[in-house]
């Protein structure tokens, strides 16, 4: 057994900022990660960071595009905090030697992003994440802080409602291994895979929302789902907004500018729930091309692509043999952010002691019921640093307390009742079927007959799934064991969020019901609260906490 102060679980950015932080406060804080640091979804975040730095904007102005964005379901004392602390954060990346790219004038350069009032999205081309990621991992190298990587964690140990450690699989020899510590911190990311046309990496399946919910934590506004409105038809794969905010335009198959009809001020740059209701309306409609609608950058000219969107350019030569020079990318909407997580405080403490939560895992809530483009990686500093003190705070005061003697056999028997069954329901083919229950039951467009059928067929795979059985029996790099744990969490998941979306009847943000195609302020003003009750979901509310903006009809 390994014993450290903090154990933190992901080496995204959030998982990576909080343990810099803990590092400083003089902490042995450790980052578990199912793969290697670098490799976190993280790295592919394209477009950019918000932050209000010039004197012409104000942390105000990001508040207000936030909670509008969010559709009034974002708590806004959370929200101004983001806002308000987005620039130290920012200047701070820059000192740890993050490069952004310039303006004219030598200062980072900001773009305009999708539901913002102002140009306030900060970025280095189109590889933002990239450069983040690794400054931050420069960082950890230097604070020293000890990585286990490719190290899968199949459980928070908490006991007598605390949480202890984890349990964790080392994928390159198949052991597992247990960590004790003070405190555990999840960073896990988001849960992408659970739909089949996504833009989230392989590796993100929400983990640590399923390992929450079974340690006692809650989940919160699970119903909310960000469809993203431009990713290749085929892969999934991202086409940042930021092609938009540097002026490309969105065309249906009769070369209309269709957006000017959905939001006649800003048309592509609506917010993203708006921008993906658009295209699927008009594919819908018939007015689509091949299921697609056409992302046009053509008129932005080689040099300007080539300058602040070569990995676009790029990624569609390669995944949808067009060069957007030449000819316009065809593009849909797909599953991208998940805005729901597990329920925090502002420090990122879970109603469990000593389990603490931040990043695209977490919801504290700051992006209510639609996310804004370029305020997750934000999300994901602000509130990685601010978890990384308050887990700190929290290990400094309390001691270790002891490690459950039975948990590894427990966990063990787990692993070994999957692996041993001789013979079984394929787990790939039923991870193909959940993910064509989400998108077919739980996607842009709702209503209660298909939601509660699709938590119907859900929960039928849930019961299927207790029989699968395993090709591989090996022990090095059992990837298909992985795709088994990962499907059990995916599973919860989707059902947390069908659950959600059933008894959500309103529409708000990206949650568009059409039997209840109206925001209702009056009964809706609140958050969903998921929580297991002898390993039964239960639903619970929480109200909306409303400062400064009384909400108002959203208009783009
Ligand atoms: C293609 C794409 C582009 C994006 N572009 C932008 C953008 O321009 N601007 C913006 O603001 N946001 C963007 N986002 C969103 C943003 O990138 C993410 O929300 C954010 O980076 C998430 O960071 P994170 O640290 O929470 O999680 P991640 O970076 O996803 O890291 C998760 C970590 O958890 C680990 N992990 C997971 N499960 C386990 C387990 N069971 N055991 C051990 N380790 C585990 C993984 O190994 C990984 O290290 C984009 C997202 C995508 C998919």
């Amino acid at each position: 057994m390994v014993i450290h102060d903090i154990v933190i679980i992901g080496g995204g950015l959030a998982g990576m900022r909080a343990a810099i932080e803990a590092s400083r406060a003089g902490l042995d804080a450790a980052i578990v990660s199912k793969i290697y640091p670098v490799r976190s979804h993280s790295v592919a975040a394209q477009g950019g960071i918000n932050a209000a730095l010039k004197d012409t904007d104000s942390w105000e102005n990001h508040a207000f595009d936030t909670v509008k964005g969010s559709d009034y379901l974002g708590d806004q004392d959370a929200i101004e905090l983001l806002c308000k602390e987005a620039p130290f954060d920012i200047m701070e990346l820059e000192k740890m030697g993050a490069i952004f790219s310039r303006d004219p004038e030598g200062r980072i350069a900001q773009r305009p992003f999708g539901g913002a009032g102002y140009p306030r999205t900060c970025y280095l081309a189109d590889r933002t994440g990239h450069a983040l990621l690794h400054v931050m991992y420069e960082q950890l190298v230097k604070h020293e802080v000890v990585l286990y990587d490719e190290w899968h964690v199949v459980k928070v140990v908490v006991e007598d409602g605390t949480a202890r450690g984890v349990i964790a699989l080392e994928l390159s020899t198949g052991k597992l291994h247990r960590l004790h510590s003070k405190a555990v911190l999840i960073a896990t990311g988001g849960y992408g895979r659970v739909f089949r046309t996504t833009t989230n990496a392989l590796s993100s399946t929400g983990d640590g929302m399923g390992l929450a919910l079974d340690a006692g934590a809650e989940l919160m506004d699970m119903e909310f789902v960000q469809f993203h409105p431009t990713v290749l038809k085929r892969t999934g794969i991202l086409m940042t907004e930021g092609c938009r905010g540097e002026g490309g335009y969105l065309l249906n198959s009769k070369g209309e500018r269709f957006m000017s009809r959905y939001a006649p001020k800003v048309q592509e740059l609506a917010s993203r729930d708006v921008v993906s209701r658009a295209e699927q309306t008009e594919i819908e409609e018939g007015r689509g091309v091949d299921g697609c609608v056409l992302l046009d950058l053509r008129h932005l000219g080689a040099d300007k692509i080539n300058r602040k969107l070569p990995q676009i350019r790029s990624l569609a030569i390669n995944f949808a043999g067009v060069d957007p020079v030449e000819k316009p990318i065809p593009v849909k909407p797909g599953a991208h952010y998940s805005m729901g997580g597990i329920r925090t405080d502002f420090d990122g403490a879970t109603t469990v002691p000593g389990l603490y939560a931040a990043g695209e895992c977490a919801c504290v809530s700051v992006h209510g019921a639609n996310r804004l483009g370029g305020n997750s990686l934000l999300e994901a500093i602000v509130f990685g640093r601010r978890a990384g003190i308050g887990v700190s705070n929290f290990s400094e005061s309390n001691g270790l307390l002891p490690f459950p003697a039975t948990a590894l056999k427990e966990a063990a028997f787990e692993v070994a009742d999957i692996t041993k069954r001789d013979s079984g329901e394929s787990p790939a083919a039923l991870r193909e079927e959940m993910a064509g229950v989400m998108e077919a039951h739980s996607g842009i467009f709702r209503d209660r007959t298909r939601l509660t059928d699709g938590l119907r067929k859900l929960r039928d795979i849930r019961e299927r799934f207790k029989g699968v059985a395993l090709t591989d029996r090996g022990d090095y790099y059992n990837n298909e064991l992985l795709q088994v744990i990962e499907l059990a969490q995916m599973l919860k998941i989707s059902e947390a969020i069908l659950l959600g979306a059933v008894e959500r009847e309103e529409s708000r943000g990206s949650h568009f019901r059409t039997d209840f195609p109206l925001r209702n302020d009056k009964d809706w003003m609140k958050h969903t609260l998921v929580s297991l009750k002898d390993g039964e979901m239960k639903l619970g509310y929480k109200a909306v906490t409303v400062t400064k903006f009384q909400p108002q009809e959203r208009k783009y």
